[in-house]
């Protein structure tokens, strides 16, 4: 090496110059995500990891609407509701952080009520739902259903709110075009979808165990 130098050296340079520096392999999402699957057998990487990396490369592929908890299945409360013990325990025991408010119809989302919202709510004063809103007024994130997961990860991180509620402009028909509420996506969606598998949180357990519990307790007082 030390005596081609004085040769090497300057080709080198001049074929840099000429052709440009040899970056090597490029991939792109597509030939990583086939680099992983065909060296699966060969390289150390735990399932877990693989998941994880194949998942992130996903993300700009996927829309909010293929992950989102659809409208029928959300827990929302209707703003007229009074933060009386029996509404407060519902609200336990379903075990939600976040629940959207709507006004008239589940498709008009008004507000948000956190949990946390509930601490200083005492049942026995039977205070209005609307109260505590107004109190706190938590932004409402609306997005399109076509978002893709990686711009809904960056707003998640951004931190304003971990839950968005997804709609999309419905211009079937013959009448005006309108909004369209789908459903609501959270962070835990779109980390599920990066992890690649289900996030169980102490609020899971909790609520499965409830349900086991009511199920128990209906059985029991089946009539004979
Ligand atoms: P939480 O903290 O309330 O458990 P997460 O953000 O951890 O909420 O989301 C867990 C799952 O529950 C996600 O699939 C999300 O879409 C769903 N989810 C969150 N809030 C509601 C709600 N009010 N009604 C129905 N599903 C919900």
């Amino acid at each position: 090496m030390v005596f081609t130098f004085p040769i090497s050296y300057p080709i080198s340079k001049l074929l840099d110059f000429l052709l440009g520096q040899e970056i090597g392999n490029i991939y792109n999402r597509e030939r990583l995500l086939e680099l992983l699957r065909v060296t699966d057998e060969f390289n150390d990487l735990q399932k877990d990891e693989v998941d994880i990396i194949s998942g992130a490369l996903k993300l700009k592929g996927k829309s909010v609407h293929n992950i989102m908890t659809p409208l029928e299945d959300c827990y929302m409360l209707e703003d007229e509701a009074v933060l009386d013990f029996s509404t407060v325990t519902e609200i336990m025991n379903k075990g939600f952080t976040r629940i959207p408010v709507f006004s008239g119809t589940r498709e008009n989302i008004c507000g948000i009520l956190f949990v946390k919202d509930l601490a200083f709510v005492d049942p026995d004063d039977c205070t209005p739902l609307k109260t505590v809103l107004k109190f706190y007024k938590h932004p409402i994130n609306f997005v399109f259903d076509d978002t893709t997961l990686d711009v809904m990860f960056t707003e998640f991180k951004r931190g304003e709110s971990h839950m968005a509620i997804v709609n999309r402009v419905n211009n079937e028909g013959d009448g005006d075009p309108f909004y369209e509420v789908l459903g609501l996506v959270t962070l835990e969606d779109v980390i599920e979808e990066i992890i690649q598998s289900e996030i169980v949180d102490e609020t899971d357990i909790y609520s499965e165990f409830i349900s086991v519990l009511l199920y128990l307790t209906a059985i029991i007082n089946q009539p004979q």
